[in-house]
């Protein structure tokens, strides 16, 4: 299995509104593998595909109960409200208190092309409406309000967050 490098606020592939999967084939299950690899390896708890560079509508996920993957996903009905500390692979190292839907109802399609159906509550629900997200070219500072936004830009941009110039880990000569 390969993994990908995650891609980072200010690509804008993160910006666009993923394509819709017409074939569910060979090649969907060799990146949802490297997909869930890169994941496993951040780590986090979910990956969009457009989070390694793929504007398809796809996630994968695992919150405790092991791998998954969902192509062509739709939230059919949400409910209630919460608000949870979230974070996301793209936006490295920051969080936010942010308020969404406790409760969804998410459907799709599994890897064999078969119809898949979620009611998730609080965590899990939380995953699927951020990784929803990133599928129509939503990143979670944009579910801020306007002063929250502001100050998590100025701080993106202080850290230097997904430009191209990085402090050089490692060895350091005189
Ligand atoms: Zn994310």
């Amino acid at each position: 299995m390969a993994s990908f490098d995650i891609r980072v606020i200010g690509d804008p592939v993160l910006r666009q509104r993923a394509q819709e999967i017409e074939e569910i084939d060979g090649s969907l299950a060799r990146l949802v593998d490297d997909m869930l690899n890169t994941m496993y390896e951040a780590p986090g708890i979910g990956l969009a595909a457009p989070q390694v560079g793929v504007n398809r509508r796809l996630f994968v996920w695992d919150i405790g109960d092991g791998p998954s993957a969902m192509v062509n996903p739709e939230i059919v009905e949400s409910d209630g409200e919460w608000s949870f500390e979230e974070g996301c692979l793209s936006v490295p190292g920051l969080s936010w208190e942010i308020l969404r839907p406790k409760q969804i109802h998410i459907v799709g399609r599994d890897l064999d092309g078969n119809e898949i159906s979620y009611e998730a509550d609080e965590l899990e629900a939380r995953m699927f409406q951020h990784e929803m997200d990133h599928l129509d070219g939503t990143l979670l500072i944009e579910r801020l309000d306007a002063d929250t936004r502001k100050a998590a830009l100025q701080t993106i941009s202080d850290l230097r967050i997904g430009q191209k110039h990085r402090p050089s880990g490692g060895l350091s000569l005189p």
